[in-house]
């Protein structure tokens, strides 16, 4: 049992492998219903062919498996930092990292694992819907993994305190390490777009972080979660870009690494220019909430 106050900080090295143990499991039900997934689709008849031959059916589950494999890559990397520290090999750089990544990686691959699943349900038509088939009880238990261990929003403040703690070195080692992973890339013409997106994506996130920075905390507050994704978004794009880059790289390795770079990669940036965590913009969140709730009467 710890001193009186310090509950919280003794268990914190439980919190990181539980979290880690999270992000398993989000890949794992990701994996596992893709897998299912796309051998239905070898099988099932639906308008005169198999699934797998509608391109717009494969467009689907070609998406849900980029997600799976940006989350994979980003709990490899999380559990590498890890087995660092573990043997007492982690330099400091390697410990603001894995301080940064654990919570960013467990709340991105919660959400990420809670919409493929229901995504690849759907895949199977109503079967999906039907229990005794098993693929509601792998959706519902993917659906806690979002919650416990800590919420989205409140492992996005998480993220805001590691920056504060460690008085934003944990942002300096973020930039350098994908800095270092885009430039293993530069000599693979194909992955010149998403070379340029990611790097179009950190130069929005250093000038976010330089406006956020003469707000009050309340800005940073608001931007938590899509703080949290940007972050998740670029470092999970530079490392399929890594992945991608190495000689012996498949063809789907190169376009998993294009498709993951090709969506927003920096939404805090994109919601900071449209204002969206100004005061009023909190004000009218509860007024757009509580609009016609009996409860509050007049009060909003
Ligand atoms: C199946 C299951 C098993 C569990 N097992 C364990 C266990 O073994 N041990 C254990 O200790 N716990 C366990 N839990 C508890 C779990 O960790 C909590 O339910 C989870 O952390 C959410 O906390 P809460 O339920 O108190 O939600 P609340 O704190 O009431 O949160 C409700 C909502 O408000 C949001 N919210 C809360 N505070 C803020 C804030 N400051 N800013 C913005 N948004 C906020 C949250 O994101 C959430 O969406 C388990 C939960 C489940 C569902």
């Amino acid at each position: 049992i710890s001193a009186e106050g310090r509950g919280v900080a003794s268990i914190s090295n439980m919190l990181n492998i539980t979290r880690i143990h999270n992000v398993i499991a989000a890949v794992a039900s990701m994996r596992r219903m893709i897998s299912l997934s796309r051998e239905y689709a070898r099988r099932r008849v639906a308008f005169g062919k198999l699934l797998k031959d509608h391109p717009l059916h494969m467009q689907t589950v070609a998406q849900m498996e980029v997600q799976t494999r940006g989350a994979f890559l980003l709990l490899m990397e999380t559990v590498r930092l890890l087995g660092l520290a573990e043997t007492n090999m982690a330099s400091e750089q390697d410990q603001l990292l894995l301080r940064l990544l654990i919570p960013v990686a467990k709340l991105y691959t919660g959400k990420q694992a809670s919409a493929v699943v229901v995504e690849a349900m759907e895949s199977f038509g109503g079967q999906g819907y039907m229990e005794d088939t098993g693929l509601p009880v792998i959706v519902r238990d993917t659906l806690v993994l979002s919650i416990w261990e800590g919420t989205t929003n409140i492992l996005s403040l998480d993220v805001l305190r590691s920056l504060t703690k460690s008085q934003g070195q944990v942002m300096a080692v973020f930039f350098s390490a994908v800095q270092k992973k885009l430039e293993l890339a530069s000599s693979t013409a194909k992955l010149e777009p998403a070379v340029k997106q990611t790097r179009d994506a950190i130069s929005s996130l250093a000038q976010f972080m330089q406006a956020a920075g003469s707000k009050g905390a309340e800005t940073m507050e608001l931007a938590a979660r899509d703080f949290s994704y940007t972050l998740a978004r670029i470092y999970a794009g530079a490392l399929l870009i890594e992945h991608a880059a190495r000689p012996d790289a498949s063809s789907t390795d190169i376009s998993a690494a294009r498709r993951w770079c090709s969506q927003e990669l920096c939404p805090v940036a994109a919601a900071l220019e449209n204002s969206r965590y100004e005061a009023e913009e909190a004000l009218a969140d509860s007024a757009l909430v509580y609009e016609g709730s009996p409860a509050c009467g007049s009060r909003l």
